[in-house]
């Protein structure tokens, strides 16, 4: 059993799954756990093995009793296989300390954010839109309301959109909300009629459009590293400053299998 000072034992009360690979779970924890929204927490699975552990940034508000996460499956990965097969009421563990600085920037003084995000790297900005759309207010907290929350969410086809509905939702409550989903392959999903593209490539066009100029604005990045790359580079040649530029990279790739950016849809 995992030293119980470092770590805090959870179940799975419920679990949605979108597709073969991406699901979500809600924990219930026998400690209480504090964070702030986008923040991560580390999930350890125990087994014969050992105990295997990762990052994983939290879908939840600090306000909602629980912890929810959005995964993806990596079938040759260490973890997610066996958080593939946990299912309700089966146990793991969670790290007490949550981690991350990427959090709504509330003390630069811009009111303009420009959140974007691949599959699962809408997590931390449901946390954040949950926590702001949640009545009592005050998380994130700091002193400058957020203006424009533009977040692009970009995915290879449209099942992958595990909170679309939700953040669709949230934009009904959220007058600062301007939420747009894309799809990089809809050859593959031939009934979607929403936006196209890989999140990079329409970043400008909504970035304009919601009037997110470097000056007024903050950046958030979170998910594929290929696109926080790419993102990374449109917003620095349109005069983004590194500090107004916050990164959450999920993995990094092995060199061997490093593809250029053109072969990722
Ligand atoms: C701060 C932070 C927050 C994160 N939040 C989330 C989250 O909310 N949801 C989530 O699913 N993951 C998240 N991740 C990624 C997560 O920590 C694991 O890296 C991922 O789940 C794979 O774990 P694994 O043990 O199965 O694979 P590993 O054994 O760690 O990786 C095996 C190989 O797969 C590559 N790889 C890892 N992840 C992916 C991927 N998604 N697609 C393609 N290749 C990959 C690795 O580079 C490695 O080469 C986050 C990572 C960080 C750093």
């Amino acid at each position: 059993m995992p030293n119980p000072e470092r770590y805090i034992a959870a179940s799975v009360r419920w679990r949605r799954d979108y597709s073969p690979e991406l699901w979500s779970v809600r924990l219930e924890l026998e400690a209480p756990f504090q964070f702030r929204p986008g923040q991560y927490a580390t999930l350890a699975v125990e087994d014969d093995e050992g105990l295997h552990e990762r990052p994983y940034s939290i879908v939840s508000s600090p306000r909602e009793a629980g912890l929810e996460f959005f995964f993806e499956l990596v079938p040759e990965g260490e973890l997610t296989p066996r958080l593939y097969r946990l299912g309700e009421g089966d146990r793991l563990w969670v790290r007490r300390a949550a981690k991350g600085l990427f959090q709504l920037d509330s003390r630069s003084g811009r009111a303009r954010h420009l959140m974007v995000a691949t599959v699962t790297g809408v997590a931390p900005f449901v946390s954040m839109l949950r926590t702001l759309a949640a009545p009592a207010g005050g998380e994130p907290g700091g002193s400058t309301a957020p203006e424009t929350l533009a977040l692009i969410v970009a995915a290879s086809r449209s099942w992958e959109f595990g909170y679309r509905e939700e953040v669709l939702a949230l934009a009904e409550r959220l007058p600062a909300l301007r939420p747009v989903f894309s799809v990089s392959r809809p050859w593959e999903d031939t009934a979607w009629t929403g936006e196209c593209g890989r999140a990079e490539d329409i970043l400008r066009k909504y970035a304009d459009a919601a009037g997110c100029q470097a000056a007024a604005t903050t950046a958030y990045l979170c998910g594929h590293p290929q696109m926080i790359a790419n993102a990374k580079g449109i917003l620095t040649r349109g005069g983004f400053a590194p500090r107004s530029i916050h990164e959450e990279i999920y993995w990094i790739p092995p060199k061997a299998a490093a593809r250029p950016a053109a072969s990722r849809d």
